[in-house]
């Protein structure tokens, strides 16, 4: 390589560039090349426009500026990929250079520095905020200053619709550090409470941790907590994400147990990578390597360790399953989930047509892409509204608020429910057989 036009010390990685054999392949599992049909929207442009800029062909335009940003980073090109090409690492490097490039104003920097490494990383500071958008939420202020967003700014209307409802408790607060299984010990877990779960699906954190004690789990609830740097990464923080990691395995280590469950995708397949993106630290890549060995997905956890055959549900449902990008493609989770759901009576699992093919959530995508993340769910909410479930389950924050707010914007007559709540409530209404 003769030089390229990347400012920043995160580049992307030669040696996956090269590995793309540009075959195509990939290009009918992407859903922004399925919105446009143009080339450079496809997983095989992207890696065009990343290695013309490495190898000093290209600089950094305002078109690969929005090309990086365009991208969902659902890593469907991924699994679809037959040379193995690791996409994700290759945009999550490519935002870096766009974060330092002259296509990023520094008001989208600055809002971007408050949010990933001020208040997301500090949860007293991200818990008082989220008092406030509770108290507007609930307010009657909101009603006017929607009727206002909607006269001058749809963008600010769609943005204050689309945030999803803060939480009445947080669970933090709610969970002493150590909770004891009911009978005997199996295992001893620790439980990350994440940031956006703490305070926006407090609910679903609870069913966790009830649903691990009733199966026979001790769960560590570390205090102190910080949010595992997914977000940053995924924005073009790559630096901001490390010291979140380094802060997270600091904090961890200092107990023992024997896996650290997730219930978000997300932040599971980012716990999972700490091995990757800490692996050139002489400090912490063998503490991160073993860090990524015990995180597994709930899901993950709960099929290889307990029957669920023994479970029957009080009443016939049924219920479909739409598959987080960051389980199926990042972490390779896709049968763990139905299997569960599968060996429980009274639970009709109906097949989702496309259930791998991302909702349009992404991170805050939706907030930035709010038109394409509108059609890539609309395609997402007709093949859940064709299955006729009652309930669709799927295991992401993002996820959940997403098909939430689909539901009411293309008027679908669904429940959107996180696995463990439904899993807890089987189990709650003690149904044993
Ligand atoms: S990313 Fe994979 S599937 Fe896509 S063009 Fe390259 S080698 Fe083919
Ligand atoms: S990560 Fe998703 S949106 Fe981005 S190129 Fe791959 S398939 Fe397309």
């Amino acid at each position: 390589m003769t030089g390229n036009f990347y400012s920043h010390l995160d580049l992307p990685s030669d040696l996956i560039l090269s590995s793309c054999i540009h075959c195509g392949m990939c290009l009918q599992a992407c859903p922004t090349y399925n919105l446009n049909y143009d080339e450079l929207s496809s997983p095989r442009g992207r890696i065009r426009l990343i290695k013309y800029v490495a190898e000093g062909k290209l600089p950094i335009t305002e078109k690969f500026s929005y090309e990086m940003n365009f991208c969902l980073d659902c890593q469907a090109c991924e699994t679809a990929c037959p040379a193995g090409v690791k996409f994700g690492s290759l945009v999550e490097a490519a935002r870096v250079q766009v974060e330092h490039s002259e296509f990023t104003s520094s008001l989208s920097r600055l809002i971007k520095k408050i949010v990933f490494r001020k208040v997301l990383p500090n949860f007293e500071l991200l818990k008082f905020l989220s008092r406030l958008l509770r108290f507007y939420q609930k307010s009657f202020v909101r009603k006017f200053v929607e009727n206002i967003f909607r006269l001058i700014s749809p963008k600010l209307y769609n943005v204050n619709r689309l945030s999803p409802e803060i939480s009445e408790y947080f669970s933090d607060e709610i969970f002493p550090e150590r909770i004891y299984p009911v009978g005997e010990k199996k295992f001893t877990v620790l439980f990350p409470v994440g940031c956006l779960m703490n305070v926006m699906f407090a609910e679903e954190n609870k069913d966790t941790v009830e649903l691990l004690q009733k199966l026979g789990c001790e769960v560590i609830i570390p205090k102190n907590q910080t949010c595992c740097g997914s977000l940053a990464a995924h924005n073009g923080d790559l630096e901001q994400a490390r010291a979140q990691a380094k802060k997270t395995i600091d904090n961890f280590s200092k107990y023992d147990f024997d896996y650290i469950i997730s219930n978000s995708a997300g932040c599971g397949a980012f716990m999972k990578e700490y091995s990757h993106i800490l692996a050139n630290d002489e400090v912490y890549s063998q503490r991160a390597k073993s860090f990524s060995n015990k995180v597994k997905d709930i899901t993950e956890f709960l099929y290889h360790n307990f029957d669920f055959s023994q479970f029957k549900a009080s009443e016939k449902i049924d219920v479909t399953y739409h598959e987080a990008c960051h389980l199926v493609h990042t972490q390779k989770i896709t049968n763990e989930p139905k299997l569960i759901f599968q060996q429980i009576e009274n639970v009709n699992l109906i097949p989702l047509n496309e259930a791998t093919w991302c909702c349009g959530s992404a991170g805050i995508y939706n907030i930035v892409n709010y038109d394409s993340s509108m059609k890539i769910l609309e395609r997402k909410m007709k093949n859940i509204n064709d299955t006729k479930a009652k309930i669709v389950l799927t295991g992401n924050p993002g996820c959940l608020g997403q098909i939430r707010y689909g539901t009411e914007k293309f008027n679908v007559d669904v429940e959107v429910v996180h696995p463990v709540t439904l899993l807890n409530k089987i189990i709650k209404d003690g149904v044993v057989k």
